[in-house]
């Protein structure tokens, strides 16, 4: 039996689910089991029912369900191993060392990586053209600096020939700083302005890479041990003392989005990467914030993942809004030509959440129809 699970077993056997459960919920004894209102969903019949014996939870009204541990990340909004800590605290189980020495040297990789593309960007003669770029941008060394860019050269195997010489090629590729491809294996990034991921005690866990011309424009990491792909958020290390204080984060989608906005002044940002968020990035956000402002460009607000994206914020208990950009901008494009006045009249004028979905199904049903009303109706009913 592994470490980990040694640890919840005994956990388990210490603690008392009924007396934490109850912290959050008034619990009745009904048998062997006991009853209460369901945290989860608005439940006026008690639907929730707690079988201490079995160490189970579930709820009838919502279909919610599982042990202490997911109770308590649901309801705190907390990963499993803060919920494993704080409840070994409260048993007095001493937690066996956990042992995260072996990302140790695989979290130096990718800080060295890092270093070696900010040095391409700020030192390197081969890093002209993206200084250039970045210049021309408005983005200042300052900048720079504050986020980490960097910049990997052209070519299959720069990166390749400087790390290979002293890291296992297959590390590199678990790290996602190179491709494997049948016999081939080469750089990832090619010639693509870099922007280290960081996790929120600081440290580079992944990159995103931004070309200067073709597709794709945007290219991340691939999952690795360090790099949760669908739980992290860019620039969520720098916002959320921001976000915390004024309690709404805006949500964007790419590096550039949340940079310019910074360099605005406008700090609450944070990059979904990609428009398909995840359970675990709104979970995220949810400890950070109550309200999320939406500001994709268009054509992506509207589309199908955005929608379902919105839709998983709202049952992680946020409230949502979209904010409507000027057709055929983005936030970076908007806030560098509008500065923060321009982004914040906007924001300000965002659109809760039922609006633009009751919209959005005007758009895409004819609802003077039959057909339309009832495509409509069916879209709601699978969305609410
Ligand atoms: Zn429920």
């Amino acid at each position: 039996m592994s470490k980990d699970r040694l640890d919840v077993q005994m956990v388990k056997e210490r603690v008392d689910m009924v007396s934490v459960i109850s912290r959050y919920v008034s619990l009745a004894k009904t048998g062997t089991s006991h009853k209460g209102r369901c945290p989860f969903h608005s439940d006026d019949t008690p639907s929730l029912v707690v079988n201490a014996q079995k160490g189970l939870w579930h709820c009838f009204g919502c279909g919610e369900g599982g042990d202490l541990f997911s109770f308590l990340m649901k309801i705190e909004r907390i990963s499993f191993l803060e919920a494993l800590e704080r409840l070994a605290a409260e048993a007095g189980v001493s937690l066996r060392r956990r042992d995260d020495s072996a990302k140790e040297p695989l979290r130096e990789i990718i800080a060295e990586a890092a270093a070696y593309f900010a040095d391409n960007l700020t030192n390197d003669p081969g890093g002209e053209k993206a200084r250039k770029y970045l210049l021309q941008r408005g983005y200042k060394q300052e900048v720079w600096k504050q986020f980490c860019l960097g910049y990997a050269f052209p070519g299959w195997d720069r990166l390749k020939k400087k790390f290979g010489k002293r890291y296992k090629v297959e590390t590199l590729v678990n790290l996602g700083l190179l491709v494997k491809r049948e016999d081939r294996c080469y750089d990832r990034f090619r010639d693509r302005i870099i922007f280290p991921i960081h996790d929120l005690s600081g440290r580079p866990i992944a990159f995103g890479g931004r070309a200067f011309e073709g597709e794709p424009k945007y290219l991340n990491s691939s999952q690795n041990p360090l790099f949760d792909k669908g739980g992290q958020l860019y620039g969520l290390l720098w916002a959320r003392k921001e976000i915390s204080s004024c309690r709404t984060a805006i949500l964007v989608e790419g590096y550039t989005d949340v940079i310019s906005a910074s360099i605005a002044g406008i700090e609450n940002v944070v990059g979904s990467m990609g428009t398909a968020l995840t359970q675990r990035q709104a979970d995220l956000l949810a400890r950070f914030a109550d309200e999320v402002v939406i500001a994709y460009d268009r054509d992506a607000a509207g589309g199908a993942a955005s929608l379902r994206g919105m839709r998983i914020l709202r049952n992680s208990g946020l409230n949502v809004r979209v904010a409507e950009l000027p057709i055929g901008e983005d936030p970076d494009s908007f806030v560098s030509r509008e500065g923060a006045e321009g982004m914040l009249a906007v924001i300000g004028e965002s659109t809760p959440f039922h609006h633009f979905f009751v919209r959005s199904l005007e758009l895409r049903y004819d609802l003077s129809t039959v057909a339309g009303k009832e495509g409509a109706l069916e879209e709601s009913r699978a969305f609410y």
